[in-house]
């Protein structure tokens, strides 16, 4: 059966649904999608304002956890600093597999403003990024853009894709 494909059979009257289990599987994961409390600069209060209950990201299955160990998707939001990005790097590889990062904002995409000597030039230098989510600051709507684009991409994964194999996606 192809992949993604939903077929319906029946058997002694009982209706079957006929699916792959990476279909399943991403349902699951797109739909659970468990972001890191985890804010570096001034994108941040944007992102805890998308946690608040005018954009209430609970009903999209994403919530917030304090601890990498629970946590799924890291968003990086904010600058970088060459200083921090040891610790940023140190929460990433807490994260258990699958998992995934949305780097929000000019200044974690390439710096933006601070082309300075002590600011990380984009953090996919340290990290792999998933989703590079353009503005400064990018609003709440915006993030929850990022977040439905992460879905239809998990969605399109193999189930036991790892990072090596995984492509990033640019909204610009
Ligand atoms: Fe602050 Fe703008 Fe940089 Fe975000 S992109 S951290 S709002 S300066």
């Amino acid at each position: 059966m192809a992949q993604h494909q939903v077929n319906y059979a029946s058997a002694a009257g009982l209706p079957i649904a006929l699916t792959s289990v990476d279909k399943l599987v991403n349902w699951g994961r797109s739909n659970s999608l468990w972001p890191l409390t985890y804010g570096l600069a001034c994108c941040a209060i944007e992102m805890m304002a998308s946690g608040a209950s005018r954009y209430d990201f609970d009903r999209m299955g994403t919530i917030f956890r304090a601890s990498p160990r629970q946590a799924d998707v890291m968003i990086l939001a904010g600058t970088l600093s060459k200083k921090h990005s040891e610790f940023a790097r140190r929460l990433y590889d807490q994260m258990t597999e699958p998992k995934w990062v949305i780097s929000m904002g000019s200044c974690a995409n390439t710096g933006g403003m601070f082309n300075t000597y002590a600011t990380v030039q984009g953090v996919d230098r340290i990290i792999p990024v998933d989703i590079y989510l353009p503005g400064c600051a990018p609003r709440p709507e915006t993030l929850q853009y990022a977040l439905m684009m992460l879905q239809k991409k998990i969605r399109r994964e193999s189930a036991n894709m790892n990072n090596n194999t995984k492509q990033n996606l640019r909204l610009v």
